[in-house]
């Protein structure tokens, strides 16, 4: 029965930015761990279902309930201790789940810690760092997620290229399981061997279980289903997890040095091909018999396609919101964004003085290139990055208006190196042959799109999405992942089943039932349950 109090007063929380609606009938916010426990052990003393909620930026409706009980940790936003290693110089903080990743960045920038409740080797350790000399380096587009959201879905973003993603910055987590009991594991403590594992809780319960026998697609960024290696540490087990095997309560992120410079090139290069062969060139690849492989090491490198450039100049032309934007000439085919980050100035210069001349040779003009090498015009770049998506939703959100019943289509797969191209071409081919308009942008040096198709009706609409799912089974044939940063969530569920097998997906909701029996957390994310009712 859905109860309309509900949701007037917590209609937003039955939805993420997936722009899928879903249903509930309780809401817990939670403000600590002890709230998390009480909460878990209610619930499952009635079988409620529980689906926890970050900061609801998921693009996979994982976020969204399907019925039951909603568990948000919006506000667990604290920073709650600090670890300085002074041996190998590392740094750490302890964070809530719930706190942004803006929130982190701006402490980390001001050097501006809350640290009321602070234990001494916490405070100590905030003597050793300087302002602005440690960073962290997971940065998803969308900088408003929680940092409990970025662990469940593994996320990575445009400087993923070099730092990696989500799980290669998390040294320990604390997870609050299905009875209400603990689960504290660091890195490098608890190790799957051959693959069995056996887990104690902080109440002293053993937990013992087998991993799946499939074999992870290799590709550098993967968030299809549960991470899986036979002698795997077990920590990487939840990290990617999707929220399925419990409540992720407390966090120690590591932090990265902060070089002290850094320069953002936005090339615009005359055809898709060339754009893609400047990507492997900036890779390190030697694109051309006689040339000297570049030495620059990026932190990322990301495209826009034709289509997207011509939906961001339409847009720097009529919306306001948009008019800060760089012209973007007639003649800019397609675009490829890359940061690179070194000790000095100096130091980039020498690794991007033969990058002319490389774009030169592809039939490009390096004067076609947009240069930032100071910390504003670096935001005014990544602003220009972030455009892209907000212009898709804004498209997305205009189409609803008559059919409302439309959600965003865009799609997460990533492939090996080599298949960059094919998986280009397949994209283009296929968006032509079912006259279909989609923008394509995202983290091409991880050979990482987002296809984002804008129907202009309902019948292309579901032809889209029959595409999707030809392009998830033809992606897992060639190695790749059919989700790569934003996790199964939902949406992506049927993509699973082209990926792995039956009998891989059963050892998969096997491993999930050893850590939450009832199946109570996040129901219908990654394993069916129900359909997701469509946005209304
Ligand atoms: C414009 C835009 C751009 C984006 N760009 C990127 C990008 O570049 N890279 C990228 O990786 N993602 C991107 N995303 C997707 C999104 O920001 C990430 O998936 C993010 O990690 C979600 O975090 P959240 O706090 O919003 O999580 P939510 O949406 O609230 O939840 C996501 C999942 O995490 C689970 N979860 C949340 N907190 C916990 C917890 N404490 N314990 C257990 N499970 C939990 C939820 O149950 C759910 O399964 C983008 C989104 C938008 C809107």
């Amino acid at each position: 029965m859905v109860d309309n109090q509900f949701i007037e007063i917590y209609g937003e929380y039955l939805r993420d930015e997936s722009r899928q609606v879903g249903t509930a009938e309780s809401i817990t916010f939670a403000k600590s761990e002890e709230d998390i426990i009480n909460a878990i052990k209610e619930n499952a003393s009635k079988k409620n279902q529980i689906t926890t909620q970050g900061a609801r930026t998921g693009l996979a409706a994982s976020a969204v309930p399907f019925g039951g009980h909603i568990l948000n940790l919006s506000r667990m936003n604290k920073v709650v201790g600090a670890r300085y290693d002074e041996k190998k110089d590392r740094f750490f903080l302890r964070v809530q789940p719930g706190i942004l990743l803006t929130e982190i960045r701006k402490y980390l920038l001001n050097k501006s810690f809350l640290t009321e409740g602070w234990c001494e080797e916490s405070l100590n350790a905030l003597n050793h760092m300087k302002k602005g000399e440690w960073f962290y380096s997971t940065d998803p587009t969308e900088a408003s997620a929680s940092i409990g959201g970025m662990v469940a879905c593994n996320a990575s973003g445009a400087k993923s290229f070099r730092y990696g993603s989500t799980r290669d910055h998390i040294e320990s987590l604390r997870i609050v399981l299905a009875d209400g009991d603990v689960l504290s594991i660091k890195r490098g403590q608890v190790f799957a061997e051959y693959g069995k594992f056996e887990l104690t809780t902080e109440k002293g319960r053993k937990i013992t279980g087998e991993l799946p026998s499939y074999i992870m697609p290799k590709v550098k960024k993967n968030t299809s289903g549960y991470h899986n290696e036979p002698n795997m540490d077990m920590i990487d087990l939840f990290i990617g997890s999707d929220g399925t095997l419990g409540v992720i309560s407390e966090i120690e992120i590591e932090l990265s040095k902060q070089q002290s410079a850094a320069w953002g090139l936005t090339i615009f290069m005359p055809d898709e091909d060339s754009a893609l062969d400047l990507v492997r060139a900036l890779r390190g690849e030697k694109i051309f018999d006689n040339m000297e492989p570049l030495k620059l090491n990026p932190s990322a490198i990301e495209f826009f396609s034709h289509n997207a450039l011509c939906m961001l100049r339409e847009q720097q032309r009529t919306n306001p919101a948009f008019a800060s934007i760089q012209e973007i000439k007639e003649s800019y085919h397609t675009g490829i964004y890359t940061e690179i980050e070194a000790d000095s100035n100096e130091e980039i210069w020498e690794g991007i003085k033969n990058l002319g001349s490389v774009i030169e040779r592809l039939g490009g003009d390096e004067d076609a290139t947009w240069v930032a090498n100071n910390h504003t015009s670096l935001e005014k770049l990544h602003a220009f990055r972030h455009a892209c998506p907000e212009c898709v939703n804004m498209q997305i959100d205009n189409i609803k208006k008559t059919y409302p019943s439309i959600t965003k289509l865009g799609t997460d797969m990533s492939v090996p190196d080599e298949k960059l191209k094919q998986v280009m071409k397949m994209y283009n081919e296929e968006l032509a042959e079912n006259n279909l308009y989609a923008v394509i942008f995202g983290h091409v040096g991880n050979n990482h799109l987002h296809v984002n198709t804008i129907p202009r009706n309902m019948d292309e609409y579901h032809r889209a999405k029959e595409l999707y799912s030809k392009w998830a089974e033809k992606i897992a044939a060639m190695g790749g992942a059919v989700s790569a940063e934003h996790g199964v969530g939902k949406l992506k569920v049927p993509f699973l089943q082209k990926m792995f097998s039956e009998e891989e997906l059963n050892e998969m909701r096997d491993l999930k039932v050893v850590f939450d029996p009832e199946q109570l957390f996040n129901r219908g994310t990654i394993f069916p349950y129900v359909e997701c009712k469509e946005a209304i």
